[in-house]
């Protein structure tokens, strides 16, 4: 067995606070959990930035949401075959085994992912996994408004917007979760953080808004 080094100091410190405060509040919670088994109703797909934690956004409590991480917080199409899929695979889990209700594709501005689709700081073709991960990403910023491209920052929301809204799009390309958005027992929402505001947007009829009583 190969030997792996101790957690770093902030991470053991951070540990103990948890211990000290957090489990102490909530372990009746945490061991009905592992007796009764998790049943979140709600899966948040985002990115794995630093910056934008769903559980802190949503304040969520242990067990209340089921979260899928990776770099821009992307849906890929749907396509059974014999590659490893990581996204797909954890909304198969949620939706066929633990029957979440809603499902929340959520950005957030700077999105690093979403600057490498704009051959940021990160040569994509010297990448072995990030260029193929966001390849979408660039075909979706070759369709953009002329207007948004002519300045930087705007172009870049307006493709951190426009993922999310592929992310939806591509959801609907899994058979089971199309037929129970159609049968009334699962919603889709896209949903766009703003990290120095600490404001949620989202993704309404009439285009992306700030969501009420943010105050
Ligand atoms: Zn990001």
């Amino acid at each position: 067995m190969s030997s792996t080094a101790p957690l770093a100091p902030e991470l053991l410190a951070g540990y103990r606070r948890f211990r000290a405060t957090r489990y102490q509040q909530e372990r009746d919670r945490y061991r009905r959990l592992e007796h009764e088994g998790q049943r979140p109703t709600t899966v948040i797909v985002a990115c794995s930035d630093s910056r934008s934690g769903p559980e802190t956004i949503f304040d969520a409590l242990p067990g209340e949401m089921f979260v899928v991480r990776n770099v821009g917080g992307l849906v890929p199409v749907y396509a059974p075959d014999a590659s490893s899929h990581a996204a797909s695979a954890a909304l198969e889990f949620a939706v066929l085994a633990l029957g979440v209700e809603h499902i929340v594709v959520m950005g957030h501005g700077r999105c690093g992912g979403v600057s490498a689709a704009f051959e940021g700081t990160v040569p994509l073709a010297s990448t072995e996994f990030i260029g193929t991960w966001v390849a979408g990403l660039r075909d979706l910023a070759g369709e953009l408004d002329p207007a948004d491209l002519a300045d930087p920052v705007r172009a870049k929301r307006a493709l951190e917007h426009r993922s999310v809204e592929r992310s939806v799009v591509n959801l609907r390309t899994f058979p089971w979760i199309r037929s129970r958005e159609e049968a009334g027992t699962l919603t889709l929402a896209g949903a766009w953080f703003d990290i120095a505001l600490g404001e949620l947007h989202g993704l309404g009829p009439d285009g992306w808004e700030p969501i009420g009583d943010a105050s």
